[in-house]
């Protein structure tokens, strides 16, 4: 029988991974007394969250759908930014959910938002609770349901003959692909938060996967949705390709559960690589391994893995303590001879391929760089959760920009998150973590000591000034986070009000009474009464 997990309700995963008290005191012995000045105290984990009473009543006829419980309430109040960490260790839940409903079907979701509107409740759409800019949290003061689509969650036809998978909104990561693996098919679509994250969540945030080319964002793998919104459903063509008008999928992707709530979709499957070929490469200086990804990227070659770590990113998450940038490349299908013609495009930029015998250049297993970096990659969540008690920001800043823009992109974020910093002392670390023909998605780590108790006035000045360095020096306010509530003031600088206005007006046709996630995405007037 599979053992039951429980979920941390304050912070990343699973509750019996999260760092203990001692193993927190020695990553700040061992890793962070070097570089910060901490003192070493470690902040208590909140056990039973008190809130206010709920000022809704479930609806009768499916109230066993509903739960009105603390630590169900409390566990759907934040997603997993440092935001919304830092405020839960302290106990702060500023507008926790009066209830959270767990429809089973796709009649529930409808019923759900009948009585919400009826009763003039908002309601948030909530896949994994993943999201990292505010997406799953209201802020407004009325009532307000957690529409958890967890349930939600059957696997439906995979078909071979068009390599396509018909799966609900709230199946994560692993169900997905462990019901595709028999079939010798895969979604190949691999967020950080995998293990948690919903095809729902995916679909209405825009996710992007962790291969750095090619189709990568979750878009590319859409064939058709189904959409309940308050009017009624939303349903598009199971088509390959369509050039009918402008595309009802493309309205609902990046909706971030204003317009309606995705329930099911038809999502584009493919063969389970048989051959992968990958290795590290050392750079001397970070910008000769920029123009390198550059070039293998302008020369036709779609690496599977293309993440390009500075050299203190290269040391914290991959061991590397030679003072050197790292590329970690790696190519799936013919990948041998990709690889070679990669790396000869690398060496032409100054950089160094692994040693073979480590299981470098070319080697089909993973090097030692690969190794430590995959598995600080997978345990960073939990990592971060454990900086965070220690008294620690840590915020992460992602963007796009064109490769002519990006020096100076990269210079500005790492000067403004600098200035923003207490006492200016701080650690900001760079990886691109996808690159395009026209330019990189750079992926910026900012760590810095808070005073306990100012963490989140802290972490809401450096946010404004990356924020502003990143949309000022030409980039994208996200890549692939999302927008949020965290985001929005930003987006709003860089949206052509026309079309934010194109937007509100799809808002009132299909939501008129403005019930979902009101202050996400767009800021829209309050829920309206019955
Ligand atoms: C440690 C960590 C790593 C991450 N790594 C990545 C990464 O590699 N790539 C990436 O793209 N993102 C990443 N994220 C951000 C986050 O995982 C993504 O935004 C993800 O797509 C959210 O999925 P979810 O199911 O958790 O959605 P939630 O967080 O529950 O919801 C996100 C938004 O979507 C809406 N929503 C959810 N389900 C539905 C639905 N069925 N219908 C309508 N609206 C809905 C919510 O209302 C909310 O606005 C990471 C986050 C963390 C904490």
């Amino acid at each position: 029988m599979a053992r039951w997990r429980e979920r941390s309700w304050w912070g990343w995963g699973w509750a019996d991974e999260a760092l203990d008290d001692d193993a927190c005191r020695r990553l700040a012995e061992t890793s962070l007394r070097p570089w910060l000045p901490i003192d070493g105290s470690v902040l208590p984990v909140p056990y039973d969250p008190v809130l206010p009473p709920p000022r809704l009543i479930p609806p009768s006829i499916m109230q066993e759908a509903f739960a009105a419980d603390s630590t169900a309430r409390a566990s759907h109040a934040y997603g997993k930014a440092f935001r919304d960490v830092v405020r839960a260790l302290h106990g702060r839940l500023d507008h926790p959910p009066d209830l959270v409903c767990y429809p089973r079907t796709v009649p529930d979701v409808v019923a759900a938002l009948d009585w919400a509107e009826a009763v003039g409740a908002a309601v948030v759409p909530y896949g994994g609770g993943t999201s990292v800019v505010g997406g799953v949290e209201f802020r407004g003061d009325g009532p307000w349901v957690s529409l958890d689509l967890s349930r939600l969650n059957r696997v439906g036809e995979v078909d071979e003959v068009n390599h396509a998978v018909r799966v609900q909104a709230g199946v994560a990561g692993p169900a997905l692909e462990a019901a595709l693996r028999p079939h010798g098919l895969t979604l190949r679509h691999y967020p950080q938060s995998f293990e948690f994250s919903t095809v729902g969540g995916w679909l209405a945030t825009r996710a992007a996967g962790h291969y750095a080319t090619g189709p990568t964002r979750i878009d590319d793998a859409v064939e058709a949705l189904r959409v309940i919104t308050p009017q009624g459903p939303v349903e598009s063509l199971r088509v390959p390709g369509s050039g009918a008008g402008p595309s009802t999928d493309r309205l609902f992707l990046g909706s971030e559960g204003t317009l309606g709530v995705i329930v099911d979709a038809w999502l584009r499957v493919t063969r389970r690589p048989t051959e992968k070929a990958s290795t590290s490469v050392r750079f001397p200086v970070y910008g000769q391994g920029v123009a390198a990804v550059r070039a293998i990227l302008q020369e036709g070659l779609r690496p599977s893995n293309c993440r390009l770590l500075d050299p203190v990113e290269a040391m914290l998450n991959a061991g590397a303590t030679d003072g050197q940038a790292r590329l970690l490349l790696g190519f799936e299908g013919p990948s041998a001879v990709l690889l070679r013609d990669a790396l000869t495009i690398c060496a032409e930029h100054g950089g160094a391929a692994a040693d073979p015998t480590d299981g470098g250049a070319g080697a089909t297993a993973p090097d030692g760089d690969q190794r430590t970096w995959r598995s600080s990659f997978l345990r960073a969540p939990y990592t971060r959760d454990a900086l965070i008690r220690l008294g620690l920001i840590v915020e992460t800043v992602e963007t796009a920009c064109t490769w002519s823009r990006f020096e100076a992109l990269h210079a500005a974020v790492t000067a403004a998150a600098q200035a923003a910093a207490p006492a200016r002392v701080a650690v900001v670390t760079c990886r691109i973590t996808h690159a395009y023909p026209d330019g990189p998605a750079p992926y910026f780590t900012i760590i810095t000591p808070a005073r306990r108790g100012a963490e989140v006035a802290v972490w809401d000045e450096i946010k404004a000034a990356v924020s502003a360095a990143v949309i000022d020096a030409g980039g994208t306010i996200t890549h692939h986070h999302a927008v949020g509530r965290d985001h929005l003031p930003w987006l709003d600088r860089q949206r052509d009000p026309l079309f934010t206005d194109v937007l509100r007006a799809a808002k009132r046709t299909l939501d008129p009474r403005g019930i979902l996630n009101p202050g996400a995405l767009f800021e829209q007037p309050p829920t309206a009464r019955p």
